[in-house]
């Protein structure tokens, strides 16, 4: 008998993803999360981080981070139901509704137990939630949470939403249609005027996790909502204040009473200790920047629009996304891989994606351009990509 302690069933399956060629070892970053990174020691030109308009590093928002650090510390030292609700939480709350163009925001740690507390408090037994079939982790785990019954549509499918509409409806108190605003595997936008136009015809709430979309699209980042014009008409916009905002956190926008709600049943807002005063801070600074000017966001276009082209015109593949993120779609598992680790030999880091994350034989390299980017970095990035594509018979 082998020793409990020695994880033997854990070590067992550990094996099994090593058979399975899906085992890896974390990347090392070695300083900060820039355009051009030192990775596990290697100078390398950074196409695959979430920090869309380059405020990880950048230096007001570290300003104030320090700033914050100085006049209130390095923790809040409780939940926000105790004493760890600053003055500084609720302006921000403030800003980021006024930003989001909506009555209310309440922030969360991340945009992670953002879903996993929202839905849950929102929804309940006799209930029913409707799942986009390609929506993030944290929203089948949210889901999960929730005591109400749960059924997935076809990924973008307006008639496989309705059917179910029409079908279920009538057998459940409140419906709940959740999608992610901007795919993240794809870059595709959903179809939210049609999503709203059937939640409002059969009477069910809208939640939008705006994780890739938020301070990428509409007018300076204000999301996807805003992009189509649909304020009013979405009762739930998820935003993560840890990808293009730079730093962490998560939030919902939408009405006084959502917001009243969940300080009273959101669980991360009872039971965990609220942002730090440093990231606090680092966000107000980046949404008061993105309320004054657009060169963020339209660097950020720009630099996508200029990667795509050029990549389409050197005989890529480069999917249907609506965004900055560029999918190069390469097929096979190992061929996926084998491309990305010559793209990172050659000094381009971009993850491979592959089934599991997407579908088998859809294998693809999720290149992330960022306002960060210069013309020469995504030229000397397309080059390599060209180079490895010619070596490797993908193009
Ligand atoms: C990244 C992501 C999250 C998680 O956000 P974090 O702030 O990193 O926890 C949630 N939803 C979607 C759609 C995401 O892409």
């Amino acid at each position: 008998m082998s020793n409990v302690h020695e994880l033997q069933f854990i070590k067992d399956q550990i094996e099994d993803l090593k058979k399975d060629g899906v085992y890896r070892k974390l990347p090392v970053l070695e300083g900060a999360n820039e355009s051009e990174i030192l990775l596990n020691g290697k100078k390398v030109i950074n196409l695959s981080s979430n920090n869309y308009l380059g405020f990880a590093n950048h230096p007001k928002l570290k300003e104030a981070a320090i700033k914050g650090v100085e006049e209130y510390g390095v923790g809040s030292g409780a939940v926000r139901t105790i004493v760890g609700n600053m003055d500084i939480h609720e302006e921000l709350e403030k800003t980021l509704a006024e930003f989001k163009r909506e009555e209310a925001v309440m922030v969360y740690q991340s945009g992670f137990n953002c879903n996993a507390g929202t839905i849950q408090a929102i929804t309940g037994k006799g209930d029913l939630i409707i799942s986009d079939e390609l929506n993030h982790a944290s929203i089948i785990d949210g889901a999960r949470l929730s005591r109400a019954d749960k059924t997935v549509y076809k990924h973008a499918d307006m008639k496989d939403l309705e059917r179910i509409l029409k079908e279920k409806r009538d057998q459940y108190t409140n419906v709940l249609i959740i999608t992610d605003g901007v795919f993240s595997m794809d870059g595709d936008i959903a179809p939210l005027p049609e999503i709203v136009e059937l939640a409002e015809k059969y009477k069910a709430m809208t939640y939008v996790d705006d994780a890739h979309g938020s301070g990428v699209l509409g007018e300076s980042g204000r999301g996807t909502v805003d992009h189509f014009g649909l304020h009013g008409r979405v009762d739930f916009t998820i935003g993560t204040l840890s990808k293009a905002i730079g730093v962490v956190g998560g939030y919902v926008a939408g009405s006084n009473t959502m917001k009243e709600w969940l300080s009273h049943r959101g669980r991360p807002i009872l039971f965990s200790t609220s942002l730090p005063p440093a990231a606090v801070c680092a966000i107000s600074e980046a949404v008061k920047l993105l309320m004054s000017t657009t060169e963020f966001t339209d660097k950020l276009w720009e630099n996508g629009r200029y990667f795509k082209d050029r990549m389409k015109e050197a005989g890529f593949d480069i999917g249907n996304s609506g965004t900055p993120i560029t999918p190069v779609m390469v097929g096979e598992e190992e061929v996926t891989m084998k491309f990305s680790k010559g793209l990172l030999d050659r000094g381009v880091f971009v993850s491979g994606i592959v089934f599991p994350t997407v579908p088998k034989g859809t294998g693809r390299l999720r290149c992330m351009v960022t306002a960060g980017h210069t013309k020469e970095q995504l030229d000397q990035a397309v080059e390599t990509f060209v180079s490895v594509g010619k070596e490797m018979g993908v193009i």
